[in-house]
């Protein structure tokens, strides 16, 4: 089947719920991706933030290859040794005491509401909890998450979501106090929003609002869906406040293409909310994705990424802060570590497919804004082929 086929027969059956790039991706090596065409395209998105550890990745492929022969799926009615080491490892990481495994990020984002809502009916038996969520943010598009996603465009069509959420202004703390009363039991924010622009969370803010979270004991939710996992140049972008979320919620590059997430939480929330039939998957946690967990945080520390993200990241600002220089239509530059965007005064779809043809994978985040979410182990020169072929698209 040749490229154009392949195209024609997925629009003729998939449902129509994306608008694809005209490109069939076939392999890929290294920072690099081929289609089906054979050409080359350096990629600046990791399949959203997914991909960190570079494709044709030896031995993720054989830690997978071998679990796949002894073991692939045997439910949560038992215990599986690579899910056991994985939640052992990512809640040491991550300084969360308790860990349940998902399949995506959205599914992450319902078990953390969930839990907010155990806890809060744990301590006065109401069933009208409220949660504080953020405008412009992205959780998923699963109920509670859409439900809390701060994008109308997405939500409203679906209406009505899961009960009382109140929309805050992301880095506006008055705004989040304002909206706090008796029911509240969750605020959830992202720690750097994602989808809707590249948003780092300010200090004072996030500040503020544990502090108004450990004063009220309504629990803060940190979605680091995107922004976690090393991409920062912090194993979780939440470090870098020196605060600690009560739920955490993950995915991404958690399995870094096996589909995996995860929610996790303090020993104080876990005790305080979920008991043995308060939640379940029959996927959830399974040999293979503990397997892809293991071997990703096994490379993350053996190749020092977030080591490597840190190092690099002025490099890739620099040359970010070049381009905003030489072009006048790049507006804004922002973000944290691996995880920039470009704010432009055009559409940044136009820009995207130009790069494109220019054999370079970047992403959107709004009209607007270009999104750079690059595998973590990228290098300068690659930094520098981004730039240089940014510079002749944008020119
Ligand atoms: C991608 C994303 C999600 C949803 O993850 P899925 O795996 O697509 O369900 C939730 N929150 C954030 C911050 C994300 O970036």
């Amino acid at each position: 089947m040749n490229t154009e086929e392949i195209i024609k027969r997925g629009e003729q059956s998939f449902l129509h719920t994306y608008n694809r790039y005209p490109i069939v991706l076939d392999h890929g090596e290294g920072v690099y991706l081929y289609d089906t065409d054979g050409k080359r395209y350096l990629d600046f998105g990791a399949g959203i933030a997914v991909f960190a550890l570079g494709y044709g990745n030896r031995e993720y492929n054989e830690a997978l290859k071998a679990q796949t022969d002894r073991l692939i799926h045997t439910s949560n009615l038992f215990y599986n040794a690579p899910a056991a080491e994985a939640a052992e490892k990512i809640t040491a990481l991550s300084g969360m005491d308790r860990v349940f495994f998902t399949n995506s990020g959205t599914e992450a984002v319902e078990g953390a509401i969930k839990t907010a809502r155990k806890y809060a009916y744990t301590r006065d038996r109401n069933t009208d909890h409220e949660i504080i969520a953020m405008e412009h943010s992205f959780h998923g598009r699963s109920y509670g998450a859409l439900s809390v996603t701060g994008n109308a465009h997405y939500r409203e069509p679906f209406g009505p979501g899961i009960g009382k959420i109140r929309f805050a202004e992301f880095n506006n703390f008055e705004s989040v106090k304002q909206l706090v009363n008796e029911k509240t039991c969750a605020v959830i924010l992202e720690t750097v929003q994602g989808e809707g622009g590249i948003h780092p969370a300010d200090r004072s803010f996030l500040h503020s609002v544990r502090a108004l979270c450990d004063e009220r004991d309504i629990l803060l939710i940190l979605d680091e869906i995107q922004c976690g996992m090393g991409r920062t140049g912090s194993m979780f972008a939440f470090e870098d406040y020196g605060i600690r979320p009560d739920v955490l919620t993950l995915a991404k590059a958690l399995g870094c293409g096996v589909p995996v997430g995860a929610f996790l939480m303090s020993e104080r929330v876990a005790e305080r909310s979920m008991i043995p039939g308060d939640h379940g998957s029959t996927y959830g946690g399974n040999p293979l994705a503990g397997a892809a967990v293991v071997e990703v945080l096994r490379q993350f520390d053996e190749r020092k990424i977030v080591e490597h993200v840190r190092a690099l990241t002025p490099v890739l600002e620099e040359s970010l802060d070049a381009l905003k220089e030489r072009h006048d239509c790049v507006k804004e530059r922002r973000g944290a570590g691996f995880m920039q965007a470009l704010e432009l005064d055009r559409p940044a779809g136009e820009v995207v497919k130009a790069a494109q043809k220019e054999g370079l994978i970047v992403l959107t985040a709004g009209e607007k804004i270009l999104r750079l979410v690059p595998p973590l182990v990228i290098e300068k020169k690659d930094i520098e082929e981004m730039s240089g072929i940014l510079d002749k698209v944008l020119g």
